[in-house]
């Protein structure tokens, strides 16, 4: 009976119930609570309804669903959140979930007479084994050897790429160079950088016109790659026109990509463009 007692105590709880503080205090915290507590299956809600809608834009586009099952569809979906799966969509405005992830496994590319690895560089085994697999058509089509220019960059790496950029041509340079820390598709261990030393053009957009990047541009999906930077795209990825960059996203999605004619990983997902960083836009508002 004691609590009770204490809690009607009047000479105590008049001069609090006065305060508007307390008058309106807990009735805004319980509103508050109230909302997130109904906007969070809400969400969910939402995105249940932005899958629908993709399983019926998939279908109209003459796209018959493997299972009818939704969970089939769904995991995609959430995956492309994911680092280290290959269905992870990175930009501008999607950083790698940590910021700092590493690839639990990552392994050398083998050099062959079809592939020039010489700087020893790693990549996810599906990548690399995607990317030996193109190199041996790419050559026999008499357009090889493939010759790996990049492939893995850590956090640490990119960190200091970027920084170094920065040094030399200022932060906006920078942007436009290179990508920061976290943001980079590199750091997934499933983008690789390509040239063909005996076409020219290496790392140059040059690259998109000669046979090598016009067969790699309509085969590389074949393996299950993708041109991630195509011409026209910036408004949506970020990036300049980058025919040498692919990505490893798995043959089902490269053959649909291809098979619908998509673009972007963000359209194919269905996500939003991510031209810049979001704290840049937030720099540039504060400047
Ligand atoms: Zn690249």
């Amino acid at each position: 009976m004691t609590p009770i007692i204490r809690v009607v105590d009047v000479r105590k709880s008049t001069p609090l119930r006065r305060n508007p503080i307390f008058v309106f205090g807990p009735p805004v915290v319980l509103f508050a609570l109230g909302i997130s507590l109904v906007s969070q299956p809400d969400a969910f809600g939402q995105k249940h309804e932005i899958i629908l809608a993709q399983i019926e834009a998939n279908k109209e586009a003459g796209h018959i669903p493997p299972t009818p099952e939704i969970d089939e569809y769904l995991y995609p979906l959430f995956a492309t959140e994911h680092a280290g799966n290959e269905y992870v969509v990175v930009n501008k405005q999607r950083p790698l979930n940590p910021i700092d992830y590493a690839p639990a496994s990552l392994r050398e590319i083998n050099s062959s007479k079809s592939l020039d690895n010489s700087r020893g560089l790693v990549l996810a085994d599906n990548a690399a084994t995607a990317i030996e697999a193109m190199a041996v058509d790419l050559t026999a089509a008499g357009l090889g050897p493939l010759f790996i220019n990049s492939a893995y960059r850590s956090y640490g790496y990119q960190s200091d790429l970027f920084e170094s950029k920065t040094e030399q041509y200022g932060l906006e340079g920078a942007l436009i160079r290179s990508a920061k820390a976290g943001h980079s598709e590199h750091q997934t261990g499933l983008a690789v950088d390509v040239s063909v030393t005996s076409q020219g053009c290496a790392i140059m957009q040059c690259f998109g016109g000669t046979a090598a990047g016009i067969w790699i541009a309509e085969n590389a999906h074949k393996y299950g790659l993708i041109v991630r930077y195509e011409e026209d795209t910036t408004s949506t990825t970020g990036y300049t026109y980058e025919p040498w960059h692919l990505r490893y996203v798995g043959k089902e999605v490269a053959s649909l990509y291809a098979e619908r004619g998509i673009h972007t990983l963000e359209d194919f997902w269905k996500l939003p463009a991510a031209e810049f960083y979001l704290e840049e836009i937030t720099e540039s508002t504060n400047d």
